[in-house]
């Protein structure tokens, strides 16, 4: 094996299930494996690397300023990849070149402007499972440890859940990627997920590990003060687990990894998984993208890291009314103030993403053009901050507060850096003149030199007569004089010859080479000298590290409380008032995302009250299409803007905070997953019937469609008696069996609604409006013709639903409830298809059987097979 290789195999080895880059030069190698999976998945060509041997080497590689968009494709595809990286100067090296691994990049840990999209955040997660066998023989439910951390900007949370909410929570966060523990008997990875998995060894989950890497980075000794108990084990393994991933992968500093934060400090509410996609909160359900979420159309923000933050607090809005009046006190003042609000974004517009920008100074991966874009931002601040001297709200002054300015670095990094600054510091020139005396110098100096051998190519040209003398320059001779073969007889016995071309000869002087060196010599002091500048200005702008991420933050909620104002003012957004009572009072309230994707005017308002007194449940029935799921996730998402701290699309509404919201609607998204759609329905209907309480949202829409329609509709009746009577949440149910209409009669917080439809000429026109009262008719018919059904088939259809309409009619028009127990326990039985109304059964119940004569009793049945 070479010396090379054998580095090769060295650094293979160090690097686990990661493709190797290896620098070679000009370009990045993959070798043997590598190189095939790279080749297959990057479309590079398979070569070898010593071809005429029994074993040639597979061998793939493309040229070194490729390799951003080869790890983008890679980590695409579900890879990870380690860069090693030529550590000397190659020119310098005696021997083997040095070589390293500077970084293994994966999908959770790119930090890569490149790579990475501005408006989202980039997570690495972690999931610990906690077997305790003692919590699990007493009956506790398990227990799993979630943190999350993002490389570009330092922020790093985690908590302790129970082990059911792992989807819930890691839906919440969106990573790229997730952690954990390999061999791990009690977790297994969803493979169906967006995001990528990555096993881990046991040793870094764990407790004493985990704990002492925490503590270590950030000097403190215990986890206590950033509010983790004795309870929070398997939170603090998880984040310990993620903390050794970063680690190992960056190589570099986490400075920026300054506290880790409990995410119990924070209540949200609470929403699972499946509600989360069925809602279309950060992406839609059929592309999985943001484009038509409801993210993308609130998104007014004018900084990536509003961006970034906004998606945050939609994904994980409010439970404390306090908390989230805040942030409506400062839209309202944001919204009311236009002046205030243009100037705000537009000053937020000229600065750059700091938080991304700070990650950049922590791992070391700063260029001159990233601190002067630190400088940029900087200069913004003032005007930010004077502008929110003596506001009102709360919010906005705290946000005053933590804009520091930071004058000193500022004016340093003004001072010194040019106008144009190169990304690399390794490319020069970026220092301003006149800022460095001892740079200014050198600089004069080398262009003294190089003045001077302008000055020698002229003098030697005139003293020899060679017209085409020509002063050249390269890595190997340095400085020379070339003369064409035509002139070669005219050249001077003190030109000492060099290296002979084609047509042309080279030739030193002694003269030459002495001017050669001062220039040579000044050039790299010059470029040194740039160097150490340079490293001075960054300690200077890292030693503010943790000032300037506050910095940050307060622009970005800044940023996105300005965005909340503009979308409240422009779209005439109201201001929801909170209450912690179970009501909702919604008022002309429109769908956040229809309301500006269908064609202005179009979309219809409707209202919604419900209160524990009045109609708690709402039972919505209607024609397909006339715009029933719309209304009920238009109720559903106006009540998480407003927790969100956002304005909403309504005239007035009143909104009862909800712990939790539930949505079950569609299971389109589910069926890729291998289950059924009646199995998935009843699923998530459990965990609805399981979870919920009174002071949830709960939408459905068309329970029971999976399966039979006694089946369906004797559970979508049952599931309703239960959210009545035990649950007693807000519910808003959408669905076409009519015969659950007849609920209202018997549940007093039963309400029917139904969407206003015009019949015209045969014709149906949907009105989108909803009305008091159940629908007494399906329109599937007509809806079909409108989707152009041919019209022989549609005129049988109507002949097999009259016909089916009279063969059901009695089974239909009795469906009865026996009223709840007296003793309370609301034990229903349901007889949906039974006769409890039957006169007979009032007169058997009235009969005394013990007093009866054998005579009376056989009287009786003969009565009553009459009667039938
Ligand atoms: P359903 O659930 O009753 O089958 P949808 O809620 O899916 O109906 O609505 C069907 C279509 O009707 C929507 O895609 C939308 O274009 C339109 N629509 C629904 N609600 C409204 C409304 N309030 N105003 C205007 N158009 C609406």
């Amino acid at each position: 094996m070479t010396p090379m290789m054998r580095q090769y195999h060295e650094a293979k080895d160090a690097c686990g299930d990661a493709l190797l880059f290896f620098r070679m030069g000009d370009f990045y190698e993959l070798f043997l494996d590598d190189a095939k999976v790279a080749a297959k998945i990057l479309g590079l060509t398979l070569t070898s690397r010593d071809k005429d041997s029994e074993n040639p080497t597979a061998m793939a590689g493309f040229p070194h300023h490729q390799l951003d968009s080869y790890l983008h494709k890679l980590i695409q595809a579900g890879f990870r990849a380690a860069v090693c990286e030529q550590v000397e100067d190659p020119k310098k090296a005696k021997g083997l070149v040095k070589r390293e691994i500077t970084r293994v990049v994966s999908a959770g840990t790119l930090t890569d402007d490149g790579l990475l999209d501005p408006r989202q955040a980039n997570y690495v997660a972690s999931v610990y499972v906690l077997h305790d066998k003692k919590a699990a023989k007493s009956g506790a439910a398990p227990q799993v440890g979630i943190a999350w951390a993002e490389l570009s900007s330092g922020r790093f949370e985690a908590g302790t859940f129970p082990k059911s909410r792992i989807e819930d929570e890691l839906e919440r966060i969106g990573p790229a990627e997730v952690i954990y523990r390999e061999d791990d008997a009690h977790f297994s990875p969803d493979t169906t997920a967006t995001w990528s998995w990555t096993s881990r060894p046991a040793w870094s989950f764990a407790q004493d590990a985990a704990r002492e890497a925490l503590c270590k980075q950030f000097s403190v000794h215990n986890l206590e003060g950033f509010g983790f108990g004795d309870d929070d084990a398997p939170a603090i393994r998880a984040a310990g687990g993620v903390l050794t991933y970063l680690q190992e992968t960056q190589r570099g500093g986490l400075d920026h990894f300054r506290t880790l934060t409990s995410h119990r400090k924070t209540p949200v509410l609470q929403i699972d998984a499946s509600t989360r996609r069925s809602l279309e909160i950060t992406r839609t359900l059929r592309t999985a993208s943001r484009e038509g979420s409801l993210l993308d159309v609130i998104d007014e923000t004018c900084s990536p890291m509003g961006s970034r933050l906004l998606a945050d607090w939609i994904a994980a809005p409010l439970v404390d009314p306090a908390a989230i009046g805040m942030r409506h006190d400062a839209v309202a003042e944001l919204s009311g103030d236009q002046s205030l609000r243009t100037d705000v974004r537009s000053t937020l517009r000229d600065t750059y993403d700091l938080s991304r920008l700070l990650a950049r100074l922590a791992t070391g991966r700063t260029g001159p053009r990233d601190l002067q874009q630190v400088a940029t931002t900087l200069a913004g601040l003032p005007k930010l901050k004077a502008r929110l001297t003596q506001r009102n709200a709360d919010r906005l002054q705290s946000i005053e507060q933590h804009l520091h300015l930071c004058p000193e670095l500022r004016s340093q990094l003004d001072a010194a850096l040019a106008d144009e600054c190169p990304l690399n510091a390794g490319d020069g020139n970026f220092i301003r003149v006149g800022f460095d005396e001892e740079l200014d110098e050198l600089r004069e100096l080398a262009r003294g030199g190089k003045q001077w051998i302008a000055a020698y190519q002229q003098k030697q040209m005139d003293e020899t007569g060679i017209t085409n003398l020509k002063v050249g320059y390269n890595r190997v001779f340095g400085y020379f004089l070339e003369v064409s073969n035509a002139q070669k007889d005219k050249v001077p016995d003190f030109f000492i010859r060099k290296q002979t071309l084609k047509n042309a000869e080279r030739y030193i002087t002694p003269e030459l080479k002495e001017y050669e060196e001062k220039v040579l010599e000044a050039d790299e002091k010059a470029a040194s000298r740039e160097q150490l500048i340079f490293q001075d200005l960054r300690a200077k702008t890292h030693r503010q590290l943790s000032t300037l991420q506050e910095v940050a933050a307060a622009m970005a909620e800044l940023d996105v409380l300005a965005a909340l104002g503009e979308l409240a003012a422009v779209r005439g957004w109201v201001r929801p008032e909170l209450t912690d009572d179970s009501v909702l009072k919604i008022e002309a309230g429109r769908h956040p995302v229809l309301d500006v994707t269908l064609p202005q005017g179009e979309f219809v308002p409707n209202d919604c009250v419900m209160s524990p007194d009045g109609g708690m449940i709402h039972l919505i029935t209607g024609p397909n299409m006339a715009g029933k799921s719309t209304y009920i996730r238009q109720i559903a998402l106006i009540t998480l803007l407003a927790q969100a701290g956002s304005y909403v699309p309504a005239k007035n509404a009143v909104i009862g905070v909800a712990d939790r919201i539930f949505a079950r609607v569609g299971a389109s998204d589910e069926l890729s997953r291998g289950q059924s759609t009646f199995m998935v329905e009843m699923v998530e209907t459990a965990r609805i019937l399981n979870t919920a309480t009174s002071r949830s949202l709960v939408i459905l829409d068309e329970i029971g469609r999976g399966t039979s329609t006694y089946d369906g509709l004797s559970l979508a009746w049952a599931i309703t008696e239960h959210l009545h009577e035990q649950i007693g949440c807000r519910t808003l149910f959408a669905t076409h069996y009519h015969e659950l209409t007849q609920l209202e009669e018997s549940l007093p917080r039963v309400a029917n609604m139904n969407v206003a439809v015009k019949e015209w000429d045969e014709q149906v026109v949907f009105l989108h409006r909803i009305v008091a009262g159940g629908a007494d008719k399906s329109y599937g018919i007509h809806v079909a013709r409108l989707a152009g059904i041919p019209a022989s088939v549609n005129e049988r259809a109507k002949d097999v639903l009259a016909q089916l309409e009279s063969d059901h009619r009695d089974a239909f028009d009795r469906p009865t409830v026996a009223p709840p127990k007296e003793n309370g326990s609301n034990n229903y039985q349901l007889t949906l298809f039974g006769y409890a109304d039957h006169p007979l059964i009032d007169e058997m119940q009235k009969l005394d059987v013990n007093s009866m004569t054998p005579i009376e009793a056989m009287q009786f049945l003969q009565q009553a097979q009459e009667q039938l």
